[in-house]
Formats: structure tokens, C-alpha cells, sequence
């Protein structure tokens, strides 16, 4: 199991399972692969700025899909110390979007993935 379970609300048990993601999935048309060029060394912060530059992207794009959704490329870390695996609750709940992983979608099954870069995969639904 993920070391992260439990511990952000980006991750299992609190997102949908991959039954549940297919079906909502099948929803929308289109969807936009972005994939980021990061600093490993500076992981979480790199990490940090994927995760607001992805819900810019929501903002920008709502007017004209209006059902836009982003998904992280990994678990939730836009707080710097988050309460959740303290048991207490999300300081930013509206903002939190399930991690890719979480949800079982392979990149793999998407794109070609070049195990040796240093990079981050996500996707945004756009209906
Ligand atoms: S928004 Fe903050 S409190 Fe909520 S899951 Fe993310 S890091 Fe934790």
C-alpha cells in the first residue's frame, strides 16, 4: 500500500475507487496530458507549483468546459505541514483534486514514459 493512504485527501480512501473513476471518466471528451520537467532535488516544492499552476489551469479553462477537472500528479501537498495524518481535517478541501495514481490511471497506458527523467504526468478533463 501507498505510504501516502490515509494521509492526504488526494489519496485512498478518500477519492473515488477505479471503478467509480471509469464511469465518471467516461464523461468527457477531451482531456489534456501535461507533463512537467521538475528539479528532483527540489521535489516538493516543484511538486507545490504543479498542483497551483493545475488549478490555474481549471480557473482559465471553467468559462469555456465548464466541468474542467484537474487531477494531481501525486499526492496533495499544498500545505506545508498537513493535519490530515494528525486526524485533523483538510485546511483547503475545495481545492484538493484526486492524485492521478490514486485513481488507477496508468500514464503508461496514455503516453510513452521515459522512466529516466525527471518529471511529473497529469491530467486535465475538459467537458
Ligand atoms: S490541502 Fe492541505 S490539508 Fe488538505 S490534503 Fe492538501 S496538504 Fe493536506
Amino acid at each position: 500500500m501507498c505510504n501516502m493512504h490515509g494521509k492526504r485527501l488526494s489519496c485512498p480512501p478518500f477519492v473515488p475507487s477505479w471503478r467509480e473513476t471509469k464511469e465518471w471518466i467516461s464523461f468527457y471528451k477531451k482531456a489534456l496530458l501535461y507533463k512537467f520537467s521538475i528539479d528532483m532535488d527540489e521535489f516538493e516544492i516543484e511538486k507545490r507549483k504543479v498542483i497551483e499552476f493545475l488549478l490555474d489551469k481549471e480557473k482559465e479553462f471553467f468559462k469555456e468546459y465548464p466541468f474542467v477537472y484537474a487531477l494531481f500528479p501525486g499526492s496533495c501537498n499544498l500545505c506545508l505541514d498537513c493535519p490530515i495524518e494528525k486526524g485533523h481535517e483538510c485546511l483547503k478541501p475545495t481545492l484538493v483534486r484526486p492524485a492521478l495514481d490514486a485513481l488507477g490511471i496508468e500514464v503508461t497506458s496514455i503516453t510513452d514514459v521515459d522512466f529516466s527523467e525527471s518529471v511529473l504526468y497529469s491530467l486535465v478533463f475538459l467537458e
